[in-house]
């Protein structure tokens, strides 16, 4: 007897391919919102939504990050 999970029955070409297409434009979809990005309102440079911005620090019309004290000691920021 075979250890593993065996199918039970053959999956046709065109029930693979189905599933296949269904998975790329989901896929697709998923990796164009993580690449999505808004211009700064201060310095224009593009930005993840929602997120302080990595080049200027600014968020919501404030500095949410000390720019010079994450230079001096690596500070954890939000991946953008
Ligand atoms: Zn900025």
């Amino acid at each position: 007897m075979a250890k593993h999970p065996v199918p039970k029955q053959r999956s046709t070409s065109t029930r693979s391919r189905t599933r296949y297409s269904t998975w790329k434009t989901n896929e697709l979809k998923r990796l164009t919102k993580l690449s999505r990005t808004v211009p700064c309102p201060k310095c224009k440079q593009p930005r993840r939504p929602h997120t302080a911005c990595p080049t200027c620090g600014y968020y919501r019309g404030r500095v949410v990050i000390d720019l010079a004290a994450k230079d001096a000691k690596k500070v954890k920021t939000i991946k953008a």
